[in-house]
């Protein structure tokens, strides 16, 4: 099934759901406020609140099932603050949230938050089971009560609320899995969630940029192995993503073109860095290429943002994605960490010439060996990579069908 066919024929998506997925015989138990989604959001979903008053949102076959599912356990309050604050010399905010020093931290298996729950074994998805669930972090940088905007502090030293909303994005139910597991289907439902709350965040007062990333491993600093990403959504277009849309008008000034096409066309002109290139996708190592293994993810039509994506892009998206990562899990004697994100447009700015793209990249550079952010990258932002990029493209492209 692609999201296009979920989208434009709603009957026809109503496949099984994942069979480790338990479902009721009877669909009548299906609870009647359940906030099952309206079709044109392409994707089935049902949102519940969490005992803290957090939102949950499932996604799939199974949703309006699983939010039948009360959340058992009595939470505290969160008492969680934040705000950013300008720095005037580098002209960017930075994100000062103190609560989070107390968030979990690698819990045994057993205490997994992300699995299902089970009798005995109440976690943040109340559900028995679920495909993919969505929730508001309990240990956010950002958070929407963060306070109210007339309270900024102006000025050099300028201080905001830190409005936003951070989300945990569960791919699956299986502790042990990873994305690349995943089936085609299921990333599919991981994307159409990435989309469903890419708007649903910029809707949201305040919000200026969404950011849908994944951290995997130990070396990155995931503090809980299941499977699962996150989403920020920012009361500030973030720095990288300003210096790009700078950029970005600089190259139109200089040329009358855009810069994200140009790349994306010299990089496939040149191939020597092209690690796939698809009907509608193209990944690359970039030239400059900051990191020891780094792929750039374009869909070759210019889009801003992820819900700007065709049916077919979507679709071809899932297998060239999964392909990427299966290549990084091939690439040392263990499963490459990884930081993956997506880079969109911002809600408000740079709509016309930011192109949508993915940037995926390990800080290890050899088995038992990382790339650390020492003197030169910490302190001067000035990078050195100790791998060719035309080596590493040429090293990701063997590894196809291990
Ligand atoms: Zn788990």
């Amino acid at each position: 099934m692609t999201p296009e066919d979920a989208a434009v024929k709603p009957e026809a998506a109503a496949v099984k759901p994942k069979d480790a997925v338990p479902m009721p015989q009877d669909a009548a138990t299906e609870p009647e406020d359940a906030g099952v989604a309206p079709p044109e959001t392409f994707v089935k979903k049902a949102s519940v609140r969490l005992s803290d008053g957090r939102e949950l949102i499932y996604f799939g076959e199974s949703a309006a099932w699983a939010a039948g599912y009360p959340d058992l356990r009595e939470l505290g309050a969160l008492g969680a603050s934040s705000q950013v604050r300008y720095d005037p010399l580098l002209g960017e905010w930075v994100i000062i949230a103190g609560h989070r020093q107390g968030r979990t931290f690698l819990p045994p298996p057993d205490h997994c938050p992300l699995d299902p729950s089970a009798p005995g074994r109440l976690t943040e998805i109340p559900a028995p089971g679920y495909e993919v669930a969505v929730f508001e972090n309990r240990f956010p940088s950002l958070l929407a009560a963060a306070g109210d905007a007339a309270a900024d502090q102006p000025g050099l030293l300028a201080t905001r609320p830190g409005n936003g909303r951070c989300e945990v994005v569960c791919f699956s139910q299986d502790h042990s899995a990873s994305f690349a597991d995943l089936t085609h289907d299921q990333a599919a439902l991981v994307l159409a969630a990435w989309i469903d709350r890419s708007a649903a965040l910029a809707a949201l007062p305040g919000v200026e940029q969404v950011f849908c990333f994944e951290n995997r491993g130990e070396e990155i600093g995931v503090t809980l192995s299941h499977p699962h990403g996150q989403i920020y959504a920012y009361p500030f277009i973030t720095p990288r993503t300003t210096r790009m849309l700078a950029m970005s008008g600089q190259h139109q000034r200089d040329t009358g073109r855009n810069v994200f096409d140009d790349v994306l066309a010299a990089e496939l002109a040149d191939g020597s860095r092209t690690v796939i290139a698809g009907e509608h996708w193209a990944a690359f190592v970039p030239h400059a290429a900051h990191w020891p293994y780094e792929v750039h993810l374009y869909p070759r039509r210019r889009v801003p943002d992820l819900q700007s994506l065709t049916a077919t892009e979507r679709s071809e998206f899932c297998d060239v994605y999964l392909d990427l990562l299966r290549r990084f899990d091939r690439l040392f004697d263990t499963p490459a960490p990884y930081i993956s994100g997506w880079h969109q447009a911002p809600v408000h700015a740079g709509r016309q010439e930011f192109a949508l793209h993915l940037e995926l990249f390990t800080i290890r550079r050899a088995s038992g060996k990382l790339k650390h952010l020492a003197g030169s990258e910490s302190g001067m932002g000035a990078f050195a990579n100790d791998i060719r990029p035309e080596t590493a493209a040429a090293t990701l492209r063997e590894l196809v069908a291990g």
